[in-house]
């Protein structure tokens, strides 16, 4: 099984490093990637490049071979879409299983991504929840795939809905892009590595329209 967590890491943070490990762990994954996207289709453009976003990931992962990079999106022209993302991935990779982890905000935007309904003809999808996470009133469609049980994941190739509850950190990137344009000190909140690389490149000292 192959699991995906895309993201516009801007900057990448523990919150994201913490649950991919803890998702591999918990899914017996041979691999978990981390995908940058290039162009998020749902947001405005990151004011800092698909390049530098990828050297924080770099930076923050060198140590940590659990955890895997995978520049597709980076390299690829136009909007970063997921389904073109995993039509490649299951390309590269028909016998696998592929399980695209995302939280709890993801998922409640879903349904606006493109071709979101065929995200389930060749993938899982697994929500990543904390611990008291009450779902919520699934639609008919999202109902219909709900897998109550981790080992379903296993018996198919894609198709699946799972909820997993990983630790809880409320960190995100926007509360870390506004700490540091406020001139405080993002320590603890993201690899020490990662906040150098930020400092050396006087990156996110002015609010943006994002933050
Ligand atoms: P921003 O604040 O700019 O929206 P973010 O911190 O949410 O950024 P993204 O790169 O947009 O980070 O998120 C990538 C994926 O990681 C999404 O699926 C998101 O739900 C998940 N994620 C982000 N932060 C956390 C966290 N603290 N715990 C669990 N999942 C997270």
């Amino acid at each position: 099984m192959i699991g995906i967590y895309g993201g516009t890491f801007n900057p990448v943070h523990y919150g994201h490093l913490r649950t991919a490990l803890e998702v591999k762990e918990i899914f017996g994954l041979a691999q978990l990637r981390l995908i940058p996207c290039r162009l998020p289709p749902h947001r405005q453009q990151p004011d800092v490049d698909g390049e530098q976003r990828l050297k924080m990931l770099q930076l923050a992962i060198a140590e940590t071979a659990e955890l895997q990079i995978d520049r597709r999106e980076l390299d690829r022209a136009g909007p970063s879409y997921m389904i073109e993302t995993l039509r490649s991935l299951r390309e590269e990779n028909p016998q696998a299983k592929l399980i695209l982890f995302i939280g709890t905000d993801a998922f409640a935007g879903l349904e606006s991504w493109h071709q979101w309904q065929h995200l389930f003809d060749l993938a899982h999808i697994v929500v990543m929840t904390r611990p008291s996470y009450n779902k919520p009133d699934l639609a008919d469609f999202f109902r219909q795939r709900l897998y109550t049980n981790r080992r379903q994941l296993q018996q198919h190739m894609a198709g699946g809905l799972f909820f997993q509850a990983v630790t809880a950190l409320d960190i995100s990137a926007t509360a870390i892009r506004r700490l540091i344009a406020d001139g405080r000190n993002p320590k603890f909140l993201l690899p020490d590595q990662v906040i150098a690389y930020i400092r050396n490149h006087q990156l996110y000292l002015s609010p943006t329209q994002d933050t």
